[in-house]
């Protein structure tokens, strides 16, 4: 019913809102890229769906119900216009260190707290899907820790942390990265971690890298505990960096862009919300080969899902 724009020849911020002139538009994108295998109720899944003539609203033949292409999507209940969501999308997808809610307010002209939860939202729809297939082949493994200078948290944080007498807290995270195959890049996943013990470690090698694979690490010894499962090859930093194939540098790598995007865009993260942090990374890192207009289109295909405020603050 809708045709999709072609966002693939997307180079600016101008251009893409010059694709969509008015709110219309943006919807009419979202349902054909939502819809592309045909309509479905967001309520029951039943696909008899009858149109309205205001072009918005939807009704189910099976159950019923009246909807807009929003419900069931990170977009329900928004009071701002799909365009600049569309714009946030942009700004969040394109910048390699991200974007702070403080820029995003001024960008958008929108407030601060819906800044902060419209690009919470987009962490939520950037998150690896529980269905995702486990990396294989050739994956390095490496944990870090971020974060801990109080000195580089907001003054409210700090008085926060004194008053809980809170200890400089630093995070552990665990990352694997799948070597790039012919003509990929790299794909990359990132989680924090309660502690950095042994199972800690492994328990997350398990459950993000298919059995058999070859795994590279550091020397450290949580990572032996694996050999029995993967072809474990490990490098000494002691005693040097890289030994042929056997490196962690395209972790590291990762680690370091990461780290960029703390210091430099957010200053400080909390522990509550360093794993949505995470998947926004991950999620440009594994599509870095993508244009920035392709990148908004493959996005609007991951925002099945809500997250509601609620949630968020809990
Ligand atoms: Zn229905």
């Amino acid at each position: 019913m809708s045709k999709t724009v072609n966002l693939k020849s997307f180079k600016s911020l101008i251009e893409l809102f010059e694709a969509f002139p008015d709110e219309q538009s943006a919807i009419d994108h979202l349902r054909a890229l939502r819809w592309k295998n045909g309509a479905f109720c967001p309520y029951c899944g039943g696909t008899r769906i009858m149109h309205f003539s205001d072009k918005r609203t939807h009704k189910c033949s099976d159950c019923r119900q009246r909807f807009s292409i929003k419900v069931g999507t990170i977009f329900e209940d928004t009071k701002l216009p799909l365009r600049k969501w569309f714009a946030a999308i942009w700004l969040i997808t394109a910048h390699k260190k991200g974007i702070a809610s403080t820029q995003l307010a001024t960008d958008l002209s929108i407030t601060q707290k819906s800044a902060w939860f419209v690009l919470h939202r987009l962490r939520y729809a950037a998150r690896t899907k529980s269905f995702a297939r486990p990396l294989a082949g050739e994956v390095e493994a490496d944990s870090t820790f971020v974060g801990g200078n109080p000195r580089n948290k907001p003054l409210s944080k700090r008085a926060q942390l004194a008053k809980s007498g809170a200890k400089t807290e630093k995070i552990v995270v665990h990352g694997v990265m799948q070597r790039a195959a012919e003509g990929e890049v790299s794909q990359a996943r990132a989680f924090t971690l309660p502690n950095a013990s042994g199972p800690a470690i492994q328990a997350n090698v398990r459950a993000n890298v298919e059995p058999g694979s070859t795994l590279y690490t550091d020397a450290w010894r949580s990572y032996r505990k694996l050999k029995a499962e993967y072809v474990h090859k490990w490098v000494d930093h002691g005693v040097s960096y890289v030994d042929g194939t056997i490196h962690t540098n395209g972790i590291e790598g990762f680690w370091s862009l990461f780290k960029r995007q703390y210091h430099g865009t957010h200053h400080w993260i909390s522990r509550k919300h360093m794993d949505a942090y995470l998947n926004e990374m991950c999620y440009r890192w594994n599509r870095r080969d993508m244009g920035a207009g392709e990148r908004v289109n493959d996005f609007l295909g991951n925002v099945e899902g809500r997250l509601t405020y609620k949630a968020l603050i809990a």
